[in-house]
């Protein structure tokens, strides 16, 4: 093998690296801008919940949110929401922002085409003006994957993209609760962006350790609306 041929190998693989680094890290900003933290300056951090509404889960979390008197931002799976309509409204009645979560938030949604994605993300919107009265700006994809298909979705369909800056891996069942606090704790930063789901067994107890941490350290809560001052929605 020659070596002009080795150096276009090596080229090569690096730019597949950083395309893949692309599309994994919603932080990288390549394919679709995401907001990931807020202010540095400021002591708050933001709450967020993914996969809901669940309906076992999300109520004893809303239930934790409201003892503490803090409010929270959900990212809905359009589908789930259509399934439990009466959770979403309860959700925006607490005073908790709601996000596009997709429709189906299926596992393949990054290898869709732009025809799919777009109306994954549509379908979600409609669901959830129809539920609330109102359509939301913020938008967070699937597994934090971004491609150029999603990124010109996104953009034309005028969402703000959400991502996080502390990931908690808190669906990871054979990780023990414990580690999973330990871990966003760990990172723990002002402006923190925190990635939550409220579909775990563990959301509820993950939620109140975590509220309790924060207020010992002198953390106020926010929702993503307040942390990046972007409207919510967009009626
Ligand atoms: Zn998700």
């Amino acid at each position: 093998m020659s070596v002009s041929t080795l150096i276009f190998l090596a080229v090569g693989l690096v730019v597949i690296a950083v395309l893949a680094w692309g599309s994994a890290s919603i932080r990288s900003d390549l394919y679709l801008h995401a907001l990931c933290r807020g202010g540095r300056n400021e002591r708050s951090v933001a709450l967020t919940f993914d996969d809901g509404p669940d309906p076992v889960r999300t109520p004893e979390v809303l239930d934790v949110l409201a003892r503490y008197g803090v409010r929270a931002t959900f990212f809905l799976v359009g589908e789930k929401a259509a399934a439990y309509p009466e959770l979403v409204r309860r959700i925006v009645a607490e005073g908790h922002v709601v996000g596009n979560h997709t429709h189906t938030h299926k596992g393949f949604f990054p290898l869709y085409g732009s025809r799919r994605i777009a109306g994954e993300i549509r379908s979600a919107g409609e669901v959830l003006h129809a539920i609330t009265g109102r359509r939301p700006r913020f938008f967070r994809p699937p597994f934090g994957v971004t491609n150029p298909a999603i990124g010109r979705s996104v953009r034309r369909a005028g969402l703000a993209t959400v991502g996080w800056s502390i990931r908690s891996l808190d669906t990871v069942t054979r990780t023990p609760r414990e580690t999973v606090l330990a871990r966003v704790l760990g990172k723990l930063h002002p402006g923190a962006v925190i990635l939550l789901h409220d579909r775990c067994p563990r959301s509820a107890w993950l939620t109140e350790r975590l509220l309790e941490a924060l207020g010992k350290r002198g953390y106020s809560v926010n929702t993503v609306e307040r942390m990046f001052d972007i409207d919510a929605y967009e009626d």
